[in-house]
């Protein structure tokens, strides 16, 4: 035996003395660091380098340990002491290899370190993790269960009741492949578990390796409902584990977690590898949020969170470990977002421009209505912005009808009057010439006949300045687009309506100083930077009547200053929202008729099928026949959808706001903005199809006037969800509280679409309703930015590491 063969013999038996006593550090007096300190020259050629012994926890050393012992005569952790829960089924083990990932040198692995890293996980593993996103250890660190079993209640088998999820540890009297029937072509595993008071069927289906893992004699614990079965108690399916004092369970005996599995990637893997990745790295998280917030609030450290997210000791202490986690991504988010305002507005200097106070007061006196407060006000604040060197970026919140449009129009001449050019965008063509035919009118007493080369230029009389306006929409001409883009590029308009074909890369706004998105839920933040892009450094206003509450638009918008009008025309009645059986379908129609006959107009609403509007629009005409020909033959009937050309939809939406049709039958497209006040009913047909924020749209094309309009819902619908949405829809007429009470009873739901659509990172922890988390993570990133003034570089040196410190946001979603 030469000198390193009589150390490492040594070595062997001091660890193997070291993981008897469960690795505390004992087996060497005064600590193993000593030993393994005067004895590295030899030892460390055979087993590489050697860590601080005394400095890793006793997982780590374990795996430390493990990850030595094939160079090592004797080895330290028989089957016995490394039976652990990593093991799969726990009891298989002797033969294989216990460390699949051996190295000939020790690197305790790191947050950062590939999940391959981690001692005990194989590379196919890995690899399935690496496809759902998942890296690194930290990524894994960060895989947040989806809910947790309680298999904390534990039982002796002669306690059992039926129906509760419960626990007992037992040896295995019994384990055996069986057929349950005849004729069933796969196997299930049968076993009788018995204890001190009793034994227990358990049964698990079509599940091959359970029986290799239950062997005869074992002590097991299993956890799972309890059923009652022909008069006796059966486990089905329960989750079971080999049961060791020394070891920690993590499929039974306690909250387990539940991660979101798949085919390829089973939940037993799922929960071993992040166990190993908390064993072997949880010591190493450090704390990432600002101390004093720590110390103000109860919440627990970064490192305690993670370990009670997956483990949690009580539902309590999960709830807070979640909460906490959700606050720190909440705080990254709105720290990014405040901060990317901040600097976009202070590196651009924006184009102030003059209030234009005459002209605009001549304006407000040409307006047939006089403005409410909230629009007044809203206008200040606008005004307010525009005079300023840093470009506006605000958005306009008010429900539909409120009015916004006007105040769109409003900025709109104070960008011509300063001499540069405003643009308004809107997301449907429809929506695109409406605006434009009633700007323009708002600006001249010219007759719509004159609008037809999509370009106008007002009459003087009315209001005494010089504004061209002019309209781009996809369907165009190619010959009238060129025409539309050579008067935009040489300044000709100095307001340009359209729709996205205003983004294309040929359409060159020179004079662009005023950027006007309407319905900007429909946008994402990506359209709305390419527009914004095509100017210097314009002012934005985005306006939208999505009924989101104001917490959910810091979140969304954080950006964004926001206005909000919070009150609607005077005189308007709160339209009535009827609920029409199907069977009773001619009683509407009757309805509608007698509307008619006291001179008002309808919308007829067809369902939305499919996303094709081919099979839309087939709806739509089908319903236009039977409604012109059968049910409505004395009146004039109109037909709208998304495939008709410009020009006809103009003549259609001339002919209703005319009065020349009474009825429009539409698809969807009319969803957003359209106005005709003098409509005073509208029908939707299939209401179970609409999201609630789309009904509220689509019942906000009635009740624009003074006159009490109505909304006639029907649904073939019999779903409970699709009914209880419905009658909420009924029960709520402001767009906001129909949101809140969206949000409560259902969650996110619609609302997740607007995030999806913003281009945001997708939050990971933290859910759209965590209101209340919200708030106070926007304060305190408020308060935290704002004390950047007391110290210039308090934001490189505390906010800057705090963002970039891990974790990062990631983009994998947690909505549930
Ligand atoms: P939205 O906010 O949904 O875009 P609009 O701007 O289309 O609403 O306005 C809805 C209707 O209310 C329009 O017919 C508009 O002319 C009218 N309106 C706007 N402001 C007022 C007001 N202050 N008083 C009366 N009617 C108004
Ligand atoms: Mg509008």
């Amino acid at each position: 035996m030469n000198k390193s063969d009589s150390h490492l013999e040594l070595l062997s038996k001091i660890l193997i003395e070291e993981s008897n006593s469960g690795f505390q550090n004992r087996a060497v007096i005064g600590g193993l660091d000593k030993f393994l300190l005067r004895w590295s020259p030899e030892i460390s050629p055979v087993i590489g380098k050697i860590p601080n012994y005394a400095s890793l926890s006793a997982d780590q050393r374990k795996i430390w340990i493990q990850s030595i012992q094939t160079f090592l005569p004797n080895k330290p952790l028989n089957s016995k002491n490394i039976k652990s829960s990593y093991n799969r089924g726990g009891f298989n083990n002797r033969s294989r290899n216990t460390n699949p990932t051996l190295k000939n040198k020790i690197i305790l692995p790191t947050l950062k370190s590939k999940i391959i890293d981690l001692p005990g996980v194989g590379r196919t593993t890995a690899e399935k993790f690496d496809k759902l996103g998942i890296k690194t250890i930290i990524d894994l660190l960060y895989t947040v269960p989806r809910r947790h079993n309680d298999f904390g209640n534990r039982k002796p088998i002669s306690e059992l009741i039926s129906g509760e999820e419960q626990t007992i540890i037992g040896s295995v009297w019994e384990c055996r492949k069986t057929k349950l029937h005849r004729n069933q072509k796969r196997q299930s595993t049968q076993a009788i578990i018995g204890d001190k008071t009793g034994s227990i069927r358990a049964i698990w289906y079509n599940n091959e390796y359970v029986s290799r893992s239950l062997p005869v004699g074992t002590t097991v614990v299993l956890s799972g409902k309890v059923n009652l079965y022909r008069k006796k108690f059966v486990f089905q399916s329960p989750e079971f584990e080999a049961f060791d004092e020394r070891v920690e369970q993590i499929h039974t005996n306690r909250l387990v977690p539940v991660y979101n599995s798949t085919e390829h990637l089973p939940q037993r893997t799922i929960r071993r590898t992040i166990k190993i990745a908390l064993d072997s790295c949880l010591p190493m998280i450090t704390e990432s949020l600002p101390i004093r917030f720590l110390s103000t609030t109860s919440m627990p450290s970064l490192k305690k969170s993670i370990e009670q997210i997956h483990y949690p000791d009580n539902i309590n202490s999960f709830l807070s470990a979640r909460n906490r986690l959700a606050y720190e991504e909440l705080l990254r988010l709105q720290l990014s977002l405040i901060s990317r305002k901040e600097s976009w507005q202070k590196i651009n200097t924006g184009i102030p421009m003059s209030t234009q106070y005459e002209a605009m007061s001549v304006f407000e006196q040409s307006l047939p209505f006089e403005l409410t407060k909230a629009q007044k006000d809203v206008i200040g604040e606008i005004n307010s912005d525009l005079r300023q060197k840093k470009p506006m970026s605000r958005l306009l919140q008010g429900d539909v009808g409120s009015g916004k449009t006007v105040i769109a129009t409003y900025s709109l001449i104070i960008a011509a009057l300063n001499g540069y050019q405003g643009v308004l965008m809107a997301p449907t063509e429809i929506l695109a010439e409406q605006h434009y035919m009633s700007i323009s009118s708002m600006l001249s007493s010219l007759s719509k006949s004159k609008f037809e080369e999509q370009t106008i230029s007002l009459d003087q009389k009315s209001f005494p300045y010089k504004i061209n306006i002019g309209l781009l929409t996809g369907s165009m001409t190619k010959k009238s687009k060129t025409n539309i883009h050579e008067k935009i590029s040489n300044g000709s308009f100095n307001i340009v309506i359209g729709t996205q074909a205003l983004l294309e890369e040929i359409v060159e706004i020179p004079q662009l100083a005023l950027i006007v998105v309407d319905e900007q839920h429909r946008f994402g933040i990506t359209q709305r930077s390419k527009l914004v892009n095509k100017g210097q450094r314009p002012h934005m206003l985005a306006m939208s009547a999505t009924p989101i509450p104001r917490t959910l638009a810091l979140t969304l918008y954080g950006d964004l200053d926001i206005s909000s009008i919070n009150e609607l025309p005077p005189g308007r009645k709160e339209i009535e929202t009827i609920i029409v059986h199907p069977d009773t379908l001619n009683s509407s129609y009757e309805f509608i008729r007698k509307q008619i006959k006291e001179g008002k107009q309808a919308f007829v609403v067809c369902p939305l099928i499919d996303e094709s509007e081919t099979i839309d629009t087939n709806s739509a005409i089908e319903e236009f026949n039977n409604l012109s020909n059968k049910i409505f033959p004395e009146f004039n009937v109109g037909l709208i959808h998304g495939r008709m050309s410009l020009k006809e939809k103009e003549a259609i939406m001339a002919d209703f706001k005319a009065n020349t049709t009474q009825i429009i039958v539409a698809t969807s497209v009319i969803e957003v903005g359209i106005d005709v006040p003098n409509a005073t009913t509208i029908m939707i047909t299939g209401a179970e199809r609409f999201g609630l924020s789309q009904l509220h749209q689509l019942r906000g094309r009635v009740g624009r006037g003074s006159d009490q309009s109505y909304c006639l819902v029907t649904t073939h619908s019999n779903s409970e969800e699709a009914i209880s949405r419905i009658k909420i829809f009924q029960e709520h007429s402001d767009g906001f509280d129909l949101a809140e009470e969206d949000l409560r009873i259902r969650g996110p739901g619609d609302l997740i679409e607007g995030i999806r659509q913003s281009g945001l990172p997708l939050l990971k922890i933290a859910k759209v309703s965590d209101q209340e988390i919200l708030k106070s993570a926007r304060k305190d990133a408020e308060l935290l930015l704002s004390e950047k003034s007391y110290s210039s570089n308090f934001y490189e040196t505390e906010i800057k590491p705090f963002l970039e410190s891990i974790p990062k946001l990631n983009s994998q979603t947690n909505f549930n």
